[in-house]
């Protein structure tokens, strides 16, 4: 299978080079196109790749016939409409780590150029001036730095701040106690604790509704006389009023900023003539390196979405994100599987899908209960295959009421999954095994234990338990000329109901089906394509 890719916005050549060598991709790269020529060239693509200045709407996405994923190299998804990709069951992925250096060295570019008045020299020599008297500065030795977000950026620039001789003291409350003992921060569960001890200032946190205007009028009270602040995080994060309020009343020393709530920062914006303020025009990422590594980062991404299905690195598949993808490859067929064996046991309305887990896997859960979802649904989505994208958002738009649950696995190291569908009068429940690496297997359909491979076609008979049923029903698939792979027949008590779950190579016709469900001790026949 080939999938085509189209590059845009110029991305790093590395980027390029690594999906041109993947035989299975087709890739055309192209200059940043203007929307309407975009829009007529998108329906021929499974992915695209780009950077920000390729603005990725709901009508891009719709005409994307084909489109399966959308790249980014970089961090903010800001160009992309996430609601509608993900509603396509499009995958978006983003390339989060590739930055990380350059914006932590960045910090302290602009942190240096603050101590020691780097720009404002610069620019007083421009103008002839010699003004070293009004140029004095500090030292970052033996200084506090109260680090915002503890995550890569922000352990990185703890990192590198300990090589300046810094204290720091920090506020992460989604990080462990762990974390920050390993990066030599002093852990801190208030925010305003950490302002009051702070020289130094800096932000590294995501703009979320917790963080926009998180730094507030308040909040720069909070700090001593004297603080250096740092915004390289995020627009928003810092109330940009408040932080003007703050350094023309020498409230504060001096700040760096080279995120802004409105980008580009209009020519006029008062933040351009505000004292004691660095601005940089979100440069953070503005390195060869970082270029090269998140051009490299999405672009493997893609590859691998396209290729092996991994969206381990999509924002929009919830739960699924930093797993151990290629672990979980048999958990979540098997997943899919028995979604498909329920649905086919229990047609008709759909309420309830509920997932049990038994394994030690804390993060499988979820990204199995979309894979199960996917499977129950998959011919529900008309335009568009179901993925483990868009399975919660095509459940919940049918009110069908989802829910896991994750219980210790057996001692053996064996890994089960239960699926129970609820229909209103009626319920069905299928459950298979993992074992190790290798594939999964059926172990249960309602009530009957059964031990049979999920692939191919699947019949499931309900039978009466008398003599000579297996052979009637092998005959009739021989004369249609139907290949049994495996047979498993299961009973509760003998002379009672048995249940037959047989794997063949093709698929039964309609015909040879009604055949089926009408021998005389069969109770129902149905089969359901496992692959
Ligand atoms: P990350 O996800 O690795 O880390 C973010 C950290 O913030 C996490 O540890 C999280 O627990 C913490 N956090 C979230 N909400 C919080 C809250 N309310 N209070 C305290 N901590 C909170 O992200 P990262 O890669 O380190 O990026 C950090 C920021 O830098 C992001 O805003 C990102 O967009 C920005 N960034 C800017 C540039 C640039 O060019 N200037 C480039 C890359 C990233």
């Amino acid at each position: 299978m080939t999938y085509r890719v189209l590059v845009t916005d110029e991305i790093d050549p590395d980027g390029v080079a690594l999906l041109r060598s993947a035989p299975e991709l087709e890739v055309d790269e192209v200059p940043t196109l203007p929307a309407a020529e975009l829009l007529e060239r998108i329906g021929g693509y499974d992915g695209i790749v780009g950077r920000s200045a390729t603005r990725i709407s709901r009508e891009l996405l719709e005409q994307g016939e084909r489109l399966r994923v959308v790249g980014r190299a970089g961090v903010g998804v800001d160009n992309v409409d996430l609601e509608k990709a993900t509603q396509l069951g499009i995958a978006v992925l983003n390339a989060p780590g590739g930055n990380t250096v350059s914006v932590a060295e960045l910090a302290f570019g602009v942190l240096l150029a603050l101590a020691r008045n780097v720009h404002t020299a610069a620019t007083s020599m421009e103008r002839g001036a010699w003004d070293r008297s009004r140029l004095g500065g500090i030292e970052l030795r033996g200084r506090t730095m109260a680090i915002i977000g503890l995550g890569r950026i922000g352990g990185e620039v703890a990192r590198r701040a300990r090589g300046f001789g810094m204290e720091l003291v920090g506020y992460d409350p989604y990080v462990s106690a762990t974390r920050f003992e390993d990066l030599g921060v002093e852990r801190y569960d208030r925010l305003a604790t950490a302002l009051e001890k702070a020289d130094v200032l800096t932000l590294h946190v995501p703009l979320t509704s917790e963080t926009q205007g998180m730094i507030g009028p308040a909040e720069l009270a909070r700090l001593r006389p004297g603080t250096l602040v740092l915004n390289l995080a995020r627009g928003g994060i810092i109330a940009e009023d408040a932080l003007m309020d703050a350094l023309r009343s020498s409230r504060i020393a001096g700040a760096a900023l080279d995120v802004f709530a409105g980008e580009p920062l209009a020519a006029d914006h008062p933040l351009r003539s505000c004292p004691n303020l660095l601005l940089t025009p979100h440069l953070g990422a503005s390195t060869t390196e970082a270029q090269r590594s998140v051009a490299v980062e999405a672009c493997a991404a893609v590859r691998d979405a396209l290729v092996t299905g991994d969206l381990s690195a999509a924002l929009n598949a919830a739960g699924v994100g930093g797993t151990g993808w290629a672990e979980l490859r048999s958990l979540l067929e098997l997943a899919d599987r028995l979604g498909r064996l329920g649905r086919t046991l229990l047609p008709g309305a759909l309420n309830t899908v509920e997932l049990r887990y038994a394994g030690p896997r804390e993060e499988a859960p979820r990204p199995l209960l979309l894979a199960a979802l996917r499977g129950a649904l998959h011919d529900v989505v008309d335009r568009r295959a179901i993925n483990l994208v868009n399975a919660q958002h095509v459940a919940t738009e049918r009110g069908i009421e989802t829910a896991w649950t994750q219980v210790a696995g057996r001692t053996e190291g064996g890994q089960d999954i239960e699926l129970r569908m609820d229909g209103g009068d009626r319920s069905v429940r299928v459950g298979g095994a993992v074992f190790g690496d290798t594939h999964g297997r059926i172990t249960r359909i309602g009530s009957f234990r059964v031990d049979i491979a999920p692939r191919g076609t699947l019949l499931v008979l309900r039978n009466r338990d008398v003599p000579g049923v297996i052979g009637r029903v092998g005959t009739l698939l021989g004369e249609a000329g139907v290949n049994i792979a495996e047979y498993h027949q299961a009973r509760l008590n003998a002379g009672g109901e048995a249940l037959a779950a047989v794997s063949v190579d093709s698929p039964l016709t309609s015909d040879t089906l009604d055949r089926l469900s009408h021998l005389p001790e069969v109770l129902d026949a149905r089969q359901v394509q496992m692959d």
